[in-house]
């Protein structure tokens, strides 16, 4: 991985920073950090897909040089939203895309989804500093994404919280000094259920996680476990380490963000609260550090770290995407695209809970597809693995929940 030696901020001058999916979860941690500096940023670019209401309240107090919603239907809302304020405005894919090529020191990546793949790239190429959050750029674009980025000599700071742990306990050594990288992971909100209790577990109970408060789709992931599938395949990317070296082990505390253990035994861990403005920070920051109001650990009345292996028969969805990463080629495309489809008609309440799992499977086991060579391979292979999934949900007819009232609190 590439990372940035200097800071890419020049003397006195603000640092322009773009912020793609400004409205969610790891944008609006962003901005948070972004408006206690507001002399030390100037804000290019803000994006979003629906919350029109929220990116007009926004780019109306951090004044970006341009806002663009993803929706092409809110064009009108959003202009008329900033009009008089002199800040651009704009709609769709296409001008999402270009918006986020736009030059600038930094921008973050907070698109959920494969729908951030290209606005994701477009940043990467005119970026100095990328810091990701949309891991899954990496899980079905993993090696045409970083070959982008070398080829931009741009640099890419992870900053979902166990990689940018590592990252941070990697810092000073030496790669080939490095054994085992060990992600932690919650367990979700379902880590002590049987099977039979997972079954009708509503999407309002998934999204409620123990210790993270993210978006929905991700809570959902983290859930059923497929998050921390999809980290083991970001982390296999970010710091070229080989699978059966990347180990996951269940710490409901979330305390320890992620560990390294080196060849003489020692194990580096990163520890603080659960609060995703520490890794934007570190992102936004390197290879300095900025103060942030996190709060701080207290280690007087901290409850014992505890620590078990997962368990892969009532969690499949980290050994699906073991397997994918395994079998390499389309696979890991076709496991994201799966999960994709399953977790958003979990959410409409299509399918149940452990319906996902078996649903990505089908998918694994059903398609096949030669490695994608280019980012419009990845799309076709992602098109397809989405008609397949939804072929299998057509299947998987669940008439208790067909009659289920969707969860109103979902989006
Ligand atoms: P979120 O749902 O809260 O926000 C997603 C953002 O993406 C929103 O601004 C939305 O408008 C935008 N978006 C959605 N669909 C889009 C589309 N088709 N085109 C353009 N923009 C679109 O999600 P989040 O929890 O902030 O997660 C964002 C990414 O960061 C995910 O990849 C997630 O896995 C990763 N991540 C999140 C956290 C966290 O704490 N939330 C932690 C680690 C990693
Ligand atoms: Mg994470």
């Amino acid at each position: 991985m590439t990372l940035p030696t200097t800071a890419a901020r020049p003397e006195g001058a603000p640092r322009r920073v773009s912020v793609l999916g400004a409205t969610g979860s790891i944008g609006t941690s962003t901005l948070d950090l972004l408006a206690r500096d507001r002399a030390g940023y100037a804000i290019e670019a803000l994006t979003a897909f629906s919350r029109v209401e929220d990116l007009i309240a926004t780019a109306r107090r951090l004044k970006p040089a341009i806002a663009v919603i993803g929706d092409p239907g809110l064009y009108r809302a959003l202009r008329d939203g900033l009009a008089g304020t002199g800040i651009e405005a704009a709609a769709g894919r296409e001008a999402l895309i270009a918006a986020a090529e736009r030059p600038v020191d930094w921008a973050i990546g907070g698109i959920v989804g494969a729908a951030g793949l290209e606005p994701t790239l477009a940043a990467a190429r005119n970026a100095k500093v990328l810091a990701l959050a949309n891991k899954e750029c990496l899980v079905c674009a993993g090696a045409i994404f970083k070959a982008e980025l070398a080829r931009c000599s741009t640099a890419l700071v992870p900053v979902d919280s166990e990689h940018s742990a590592i990252f941070q306990v990697l810092a000073g050594e030496r790669p080939e000094r490095v054994e085992r990288l060990i992600l932690t992971a919650s367990g979700g909100p379902f880590r002590t259920f049987s099977r039979a209790e997972m079954t009708d577990v509503t999407p309002r109970q998934a999204v409620n996680h123990p210790r993270w408060s993210m978006g929905a789709k991700i809570s959902i992931d983290s859930a059923t476990m497929m998050n921390k599938g999809l980290e083991v395949i970001e982390a296999y990317h970010l710091f070229d380490v080989a699978p059966e070296r990347i180990d996951v082990v269940i710490h409901p505390q979330s305390v320890i963000h992620s560990m390294v253990e080196y060849c003489d035994g020692a194990v580096l861990a990163q520890l603080g609260e659960p609060d995703m403005r520490t890794p934007i920070a570190v992102a936004l920051s390197w290879p300095d550090r900025m103060p942030t109001p996190v709060k701080r650990l207290d280690f007087g009345t901290m409850a014992a770290l505890t620590f078990s292996t997962p368990d892969d028969a009532r969690f499949p969805c980290l050994a699906l995407a073991r397997r994918a990463l395994h079998t390499g080629g389309a696979a890991p495309t076709l496991l994201n695209a799966a999960n994709e489809v399953a977790v958003e008609a979990f959410m409409r309440r299509e399918i149940g809970f452990l319906d996902i799992p078996e649903l990505v499977r089908r998918v694994l086991d059903g398609l096949d597809a030669p490695a994608p060579a280019t980012i419009a391979d990845v799309l076709a292979i992602d098109a397809e693995a989405r008609s397949r999934a939804l072929a299998e949900i057509a299947g998987l007819a669940r008439s208790v929940v067909a009659v289920a009232a969707p969860d109103s609190r979902i989006q």
